[in-house]
């Protein structure tokens, strides 16, 4: 029977395999094997951690035993040392790695091998006493915290008290002798803390650390981050240990360790970057114990070090062909590699390098594009807090739309607007907002809101006109009458500065400075790439001529997406659509239709241009009409002011007598004011504006009433008030295809796209598409010009995707609403859900995402599929694109083009952001598996 290999020198190990060797390791194989200068070592599997664990009661494997010490025989050749011979003693690093990089899991233990013994032979050598004691004291407090568990302050404090007793502020002040009471200090902790002596044997030392690391990989911490980030087994099972002979670089002056990358990671540039730190050892550069140096300086120092490490990092680059973030030792002028791994950068310094590595020819374009991770790109969209900039967050609401934002507290619209007139910055703190607040969106630099979740109005508006916004920030408590807000214990008065974080929910006291986006050259390179090979096309959710511009600027290549009731909410437009829906006529109705046309007109030819010959696609009016009027609650309130106000004003009446009677001097004093003020609030109350005010308010009240619905998002709503209420629907196919042809006969070129809400059934359509016929010939004749245009559906309501074939006879294109369809496909509405037992659900395991902000592709996209597939079968040449909020998310773009779907649209921030993935969509086309 042979033996299963569970030990791999670094010469042997194979290097692609990750899983077995952990990431750490395979690198340790694959540098070695180039020729690097990576000090010996060997790799102890992931497969021995699994087998350990399943009985680790038993302690280590007896094949794993053998192995490691034939691999420490061939160690000990290699390095002409002895492990535990104290005339010139063999010292090792026991490091853990698994497949993916982990916080949680083991430290690596330096310096192993030394013990009261070996340590003079280090001495003898070295002549260094003060270097051996260094070791020996690093060794018992990494072997102490790590593999015994004992902790750290206990050593902390200790070395502090030497330190103080010899008035050193640094570790590099101590001697060989305060260095030798370390040690003894250290010893004596280990004994007293665990009950045994520090371990002197190396073997016992070595195995000890090896099951340490085994062990970790099952440890709370290493568990727990898994589960969070979702690491299945078959990313990373089970963790290697690395062994690897010690080199030194805390050996005096012309020793030295740091950390490095191969390109700047901040900017991209093509230039070694990093930090260095002399006279030190493991992780002293990062563990701050002393300030590093750039690595600019060590070309100074150590000329030929430098030298070495330029040709270190053009090897590493041109092996990995990817930026390298490493780790290195001096030791007496000589350079080793310790670790090296893909850099992690920001998308600025992505973006560059993948420009640069394509024009070096390291890296294809494909290659080029497949490194940046398409989410990333939001870094460079929005306006972001300065990250140089320390600031304590005062709370911490939903990240509703991304970008940084400061501006001084407003807690109404209209206050924003006349501050915002005047020049000021502000930013409107509601409770929630309303479509009557929508004037103060366009004033204000951001919103936040203590109330409503990520699709509440405010949240969804925002996000729409890419403004930031936080949303649902329960630690505010808002008193609008006082003009004040509390949050987190700060009392914040209208016309306080504060600065809000749309992309992480941060609000914060004062001004914080942004960092503005840039749409850089290097960015657009690469966007021009992604379209060239992405077959799924990108378009926008845009509603108004400005976020239009802004969608193609971004490079949408139509609009997937216009919702016209947001043109609705503009304020000279809103009062118009109010006095529509109080019509109590259809004659009323119409004249305010009338004047809402020119309106609707003119915002279409403004797109139609913007959009030059590229689709737009309409969506006639969707939400149910009551949204359109304030809420009850707050009629309600506004009656009851109005009606004190009628009562102040009839008592103002009996002031001077009243006065006169109580303090005639006051009255003489002021007699004649008052004179002034009754007689204008008299002509007042002959007006009877109160009145006319109360009356108006109460049929309104009466109305929103009357308009009440148990359930709004199920109800009267999308084509079921079209075919109720035909002349809405009639004024917004007039403006629409009345706007194509004045653009057609100005010689431009128009693909206007009408599509209906909200459609259960073909009867819907067929009602509606009767209307379009009509209207579309009046326009034709009265312009006398040919406009095409095409007719289709919203696919969100789940008979609708059953009746797809049905729906086909007369839609040209559907559109996928995935977050109505999801609702419907969960019967969870989503402002509940996310606000009640959602969270919980993804806790628990019962659903592992969101399905609002993760396309649910086994059940919404199963029928997404099946509605593509009967679709086609009725017309075959059907178009199919989705606009939910998903149409901007990687994955889901993934899966449209995998159901072979035409286009996806989403808001224009993340235009960019989907035309990438839709080229990481075709590049990865093959290795999608359907789950
Ligand atoms: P981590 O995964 O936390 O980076 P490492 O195993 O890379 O842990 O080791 C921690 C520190 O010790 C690093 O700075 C590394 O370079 C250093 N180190 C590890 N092994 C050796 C060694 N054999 N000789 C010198 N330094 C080492
Ligand atoms: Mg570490
Ligand atoms: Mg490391």
């Amino acid at each position: 029977m042979t033996n299963k290999k569970y030990v791999f020198s670094f010469e042997e190990g194979d290097s692609s395999d990750k899983k077995l060797l952990g990431g750490k390791g395979a690198n340790l194989c694959g540098m070695t094997q180039i020729g690097l200068p990576v000090p010996p070592g060997f790799v102890i599997t992931s497969e021995a951690c699994l087998a350990y664990l399943k009985r680790r009661d038993k302690g280590l494997q007896k094949e794993v035993v053998d192995q490691v010490q034939e691999e420490m025989k061939a160690l000990e050749k290699k390095t002409g040392k002895g492990f535990g011979d104290p005339r010139n003693p063999l010292l090792v690093s026991v490091r853990s790695g698994a497949a993916m990089s982990m916080p949680g899991m083991m430290d690596t233990i330096l310096n192993l091998g030394l013990n009261d013994s070996t340590i003079k032979g280090i001495i003898k050598n070295t002549k260094n006493e003060r270097f051996a004691y260094d070791l020996y004291r690093r060794l018992i407090q990494l072997f102490g915290s790590i593999a015994l568990g004992l902790g750290d302050e206990v050593f902390d404090d200790a070395f502090e008290e030497v330190k103080k007793a010899n008035n050193a502020s640094a570790d590099i002040g101590l001697d060989g002798g305060a260095m030798k009471e370390v040690c003894e200090r250290f010893l004596a902790i280990v004994e007293k803390e665990s009950g045994k002596p520090f371990p002197q044997d190396p073997y016992v030392q070595l195995y000890l650390a090896v099951e340490a690391v085994f062990a970790s990989w099952m440890g709370k911490r290493a568990v727990d981050y898994r589960k969070e980030f979702n690491i299945t087994p078959d990313m990373a099972d089970g963790t290697a240990v690395n062994i690897c002979t010690m080199v030194f670089g805390n050996m005096g002056e012309d020793c030295a360790t740091g950390v490095a990358f191969t390109r700047d990671p901040a900017s991209g540039e093509n230039r070694l970057y990093g930090e260095y730190m002399v006279n030190a050892q493991g992780e002293d550069v990062v563990a701050g114990i002393r300030t590093p140096s750039p690595i600019m300086q060590l070309r100074r120092q150590m000329p030929e070090v430098y030298r070495q490490l330029e040709t270190l990092r053009r090897t590493l680059e041109n092996h990995y062909r990817e930026v390298q973030d490493f780790e290195f030792t001096i030791e007496r002028e000589k350079l080793y590699c310790l670790q090296t791994r893909n850099a992690k950068m920001n998308a600025a310094a992505f973006i560059k390098s993948s420009i640069d590595m394509v024009n070096e020819g390291l890296i294809s374009e494909e290659k080029g594009l497949l490194r940046i991770q398409p989410d990333m790109l939001a870094q460079l969209l929005h306006p972001r807090l300065d990250p140089n900039y320390a600031a304590e967050s005062l709370a911490k609401g939903l990240p509703a739309s991304p970008g940084a934002a400061s501006g001084k507290v407003v807690f109404d619209a209209d206050r924003a607007e006349t501050k915002s007139k005047i020049g000021e910055k502000v930013i409107l703190v509601r409770e929630e907002t309303k479509p009557d607040d929508i004037h103060g969106f366009f004033a204000a630099q951001g919103v936040l809101t203590s109330r409503g979740g990520k699709t509440s109005h405010a949240a969804v508006v925002a996000r729409s006109m890419g403004r930031p916004c936080v949303s649902g920030c329960e630690q505010i408590a808002i008193d609008t009458a006082a003009r004040e807000a509390v949050i987190g214990g700060v009392v914040l008065r209208e016309g306080d500065m504060i600065t809000i974080d749309g992309t992480t929910g941060n609000v914060y006291q004062g001004k914080i400075p942004a960092i503005e986006p840039e749409f850089v050259d290097d960015l657009l390179m690469i966007l021009e790439w992604a379209d060239d090979i992405a077959k799924i096309k990108v378009m926008a959710n845009a509603d108004t001529p400005e976020s239009v511009a802004k969608a193609r600027k971004y490079g949408a290549v139509g609009i997937g997406l216009c919702r016209t009731e947001r043109m609705f909410n503009q304020p000279e437009r809103l009062p118009i659509v109010q006095e529509m829906i109080l019509s109590e006529s259809l004659e009323e109705r119409e004249s305010a239709l009338e004047r809402l046309l020119p309106f609707q007109r003119d915002d279409f030819k403004e797109i139609f241009k913007i959009m030059e010959g590229y689709p737009i696609t309409v969506r006639l009016l969707d939400p149910p009409i009551h949204e359109f009027l304030p809420s009850a609650d707050e009629l309600v309130r506004e009656i009851v002011h109005l009606r004190e106000l009628r009562k102040t004003v009839q008592g103002m009446a009996n002031l001077p007598d009243t006065l006169k009677l109580i303090n005639p001097e006051l009255h003489d004093r002021y007699s004649a004011n008052l004179e002034v003020i009754t007689h204008a609030l008299d002509e007042l109350k002959n007006q009877h504006l109160a009145e006319t005010m109360i009356e108006a308010k109460e049929s309104m009240l009466q109305k929103v009433r009357a308009l009440a619905e148990t359930n709004p998002m199920l109800g009267h709503r999308g084509v079921r008030l079209g075919i109720t209420y035909p002349e809405i629907y009639a004024m917004q196919i007039r403006a629409i295809l009345e706007a194509a042809a004045e653009y057609l006969a100005e010689g431009g070129q128009v693909s206007p796209e009408i599509m209906i809400p909200q459609v259960c059934t073909l009867e819907e359509l067929k009602w509606v598409h009767r209307y379009v016929k009509k209207i579309h010939k009046e326009v034709e004749k009265k312009f006398g010009i040919a406009v095409p245009f095409r007719f289709g559906t919203m696919v969100e309501v789940v008979r609708a995707c059953m009746r797809a074939g049905r729906i086909a006879e007369l839609a040209e294109f559907i559109s996928f609403g995935t977050n109505d369809l999801t609702q419907a496909t969960f019967s969870f509405s989503r402002e509940d859900a996310e606000n009640k037992f959602l969270p919980l659900y993804q806790e628990r395991g019962i659903l592992q995402h969101n399905p609002f902000e993760v396309l649910d592709i086994k059940g919404v996209g199963r029928l997404m599929m099946i509605t593509i597939e009967w679709a086609r079968k009725t017309r075959p040449d059907m178009k199919f694109g989705i606009c939910g909020e998903h149409g901007g998310h990687p994955d889901a773009i993934r899966f449209c083009h995998h159901i072979d779907m035409n286009y996806v649209s989403c808001s224009p921030p993340r235009v960019p952001i989907a035309r990438l993935a839709a080229a990481h969509a075709k590049l990865k086309e093959k290795e999608f598996v359907f789950i």
